[in-house]
This record gives structure tokens, sequence and C-alpha cells, in this order.
């Protein structure tokens, strides 16, 4: 049989491995150069005012509620249909994750239900651009709470009024792990349109110092959640390629409509509604309800394509049942498509022929040849 497909691979060529030697041979791993210049290049490529380079995305989300004054037994109102650092930086802040059920066709959060989660003491607001797909951010932004995006799958995505995401001002978190539209290994970037919060960010990946504090002097408490020279370096070549790895992005999504259109019961990625653009980073079909999931994926695997449940419902894993008391039944959009979706192969490299594979395993899957 031939090689199986594999879900996810970083696109990494010379320039990249150009830039990380550079790095190495300059002796200034960390903390150099490289890092406000990837953060410049990042922000003006989002249409950011400023930009905080971090350890990794779910760093970045942490600094980002603190930032926005989220803090012990405030209620923050997000997706339960997201990966699950989106819940965890709430927990972690000492906030409960409130969580409203999400739109059936785009999959973000559901605005009218997110408005019924507020209570006095909901301090902020935490939408999802899950799958890329840009959430609906001005009737939250109406609700007038502080609102920190989860932006880390939609690098290249555009909001509902033509601006790109990362640029409306509060903070945005992308994140750079390695199945990401770009890469540093690890890594995120928070967007901000504040200077004062771009410092206090700044200051906390940095163990609470100063900028203009000596060596050893902290004026606050902090964390090390900085990004190293070296992944910035990565970094500043990958953002370089962005244009180019998104188009292949969207040509394999393209093969996929094509390939995969016509099969009953499947329900494939929405198509961008108005001036919304998805920004490409997975490709998520939700299998007919008669199709029993965990099955399909073995069948698909036995058939030398990889695939996996994306995303499971934050609500019911077990720490959030045992801790919070959730159950089956309480966002029954987010449950039916968290059963039933599964990501398949995707990204810049793969090629018509594995597409097509792909897609004739899924219809022999499916009983739909
Ligand atoms: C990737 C991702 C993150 C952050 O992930 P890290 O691995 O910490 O960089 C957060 N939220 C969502 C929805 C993601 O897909």
């Amino acid at each position: 049989m031939a090689e199986p497909i594999p879900l996810a691979r970083p696109s990494i060529g010379e320039a990249e491995e150009q830039a990380v030697i550079e790095v190495l041979r300059s002796g200034q791993l960390s903390l150099g150069p490289r890092v406000g210049s990837f953060e410049q290049a990042f922000a003006s490529r989002v249409n950011a005012p400023y930009a905080s380079a971090v350890s990794s995305g779910t760093a970045g989300l942490q600094l980002a509620l603190r930032a926005s004054g989220v803090s012990d037994g405030d209620e923050v109102v997000t997706s339960p249909l997201s990966f699950v650092a989106s819940a965890n930086v709430c927990v972690m802040e000492r906030a409960t994750p409130v969580f409203a059920d999400v739109d059936a066709v785009t999959l973000t959060l559901d605005p009218d239900a997110a408005a019924a989660a507020v209570t006095q003491r909901t301090t902020a607001i935490l939408p999802v651009h899950i799958f890329g797909y840009p959430a609906s951010m001005e009737p939250l932004e109406e609700l007038g709470l502080p609102i920190v995006e989860d932006a880390c799958e939609a690098l290249g995505a555009r909001y509902a009024d033509g601006r790109t995401v990362g640029g409306r001002g509060h903070p945005a978190v992308f994140g750079f792990y390695a199945n990401k539209q770009i890469t540093t290994g690890e890594g995120g970037m928070v967007c901000v349109g504040d200077q004062e919060v771009k410092q206090r960010i700044d200051s906390e990946r940095n163990q609470g110092r100063a900028p203009d504090m000596d060596w050893l002097d902290h004026e606050r408490l902090g964390f090390n959640f900085r990004l190293s020279d070296i992944a910035c370096a990565l970094g500043i070549v990958q953002l370089a390629r962005l244009d180019e790895m998104i188009a292949a992005r969207q040509r394999v999504a393209q093969l996929y409509y094509e390939g995969l259109g016509g099969i009953e019961g499947l329900t494939l990625p929405c198509a961008d509604r108005g001036e919304e653009r998805r920004g490409w980073f997975v490709f998520v079909v939700q299998l007919p309800q008669t199709v029993e999931r965990d099955a399909a994926i073995r069948r698909l695997a036995e058939l030398g394509v990889q695939s996996k449940p994306y995303l499971p419902a934050i609500h019911l894993m077990a720490y959030y049942r045992e801790k919070f008391g959730h159950r089956e039944g309480e966002f029954p959009v987010c449950e039916a498509v968290a059963s039933q979706s599964i990501a398949l192969p995707f990204f810049p490299e793969l090629t018509s022929g594995q597409v097509e594979r792909v897609c004739a395993a899924l219809r022999e899957t499916l009983g739909q040849t």
C-alpha cells in the first residue's frame, strides 16, 4: 500500500533553514533582535498597532485574559467547540468558562447564545475563530465587555467588515504550533491596539520585568512565556511566505470541495458569507448522523488516510464534567457537530493525487462509491 497520508505537515524550506542557522551562528539565541522584527512584521501583516511574541498560543491567551482584567471568580463567555486551551486559560486565571452554543453554519460562538450567557459576573467574552472562520464580532462587541479573540486557527482570515482578523484593537491571539498556517515549532503572538496593554503583556511574559528596569528588578509577578530568537527567525521567513502558503491551502480546499461534492449526508465547511473570509487551517467534515465516527476513522486509517475527531466538545471532557458538572444536552449544536466531525489531511504540499485518494477512501468508508 502507498504511504499513509498524514493529517498535517509543516512547509519548511531552505530559507527557513538559513534563517535559523544565522541565529545559531550569531551567538544570541534569545532576547535578541529577531523578536521585535517578527512582532513588527506580524502586526503590520494583520493591521494591528502592536504585537507581542510569546511561547505558545495558550500562553498568549492567558496573558491576554490577564491584561483584560479577568481574575478570581469572574466568568468568561466562550465557545465549547474549540481546542481545550481557550477554556483552560480561563480556569488558569481562576475564572469560570461559561459556555454558549455555536452557530450551526459557521460553528463560531452564536451571538444570541453568548448574550444570554452574560451575567453580572461576566468580565470578558472569548470568541474562537474556529477552523479559521471568523466569529461574528459586531454583535459580541455590542455587549460592551472586554473581548479576547482566539485567532489561533485564523491567520489570514477577514471579518464581516472586511478587516483582517487580529486588527480590531482588542487582544487577538495567534498560534504557531507545527500544524498552523505558519509555524515556529511552538509559539504564539498577541496582537493588541493599545500600547499599555502591550507593555503589560511584554512584562508578564518576562517574569514581570519592566522594560526600563534593571536586571532582576520586577514590578509585578510574571511568567517565562518568551519566544526565542531561533523561533522568531523561523517565524519571519514563514510570515513572508504566508500568501503563498494560504493560496496553497485554498487550492487544496477547492480540490476537496470538488472531490467530496454530492456525498449524501456529508457536511463540508461552510462557504464564506459576504465579506467574511476563512483563513484555511483544517478541512473538517461532519459525517452523516447514521455513521459511527470512530469506526470511520479506523477504516480511513486502514485505507492509508489519517484523520481525527475534530474537535471534541470541551464541556464533555472529564475535567470539565467533574469540575463544573457539565452534562450531555447542554449545547446541542456543538454536541451534534463534535460527535460527527473529523479533520482530513490538509497542508500546503498535499497533492491533487493525495486529495483524490482521501476522497475515494472517504466515499468507500461511507459506502458511497
Ligand atoms: C492551536 C490553538 C490554540 C493554541 O495552541 P498552542 O499549542 O498553545 O500554540 C488555541 N486555541 C485554538 C482554537 C487552537 O487551535
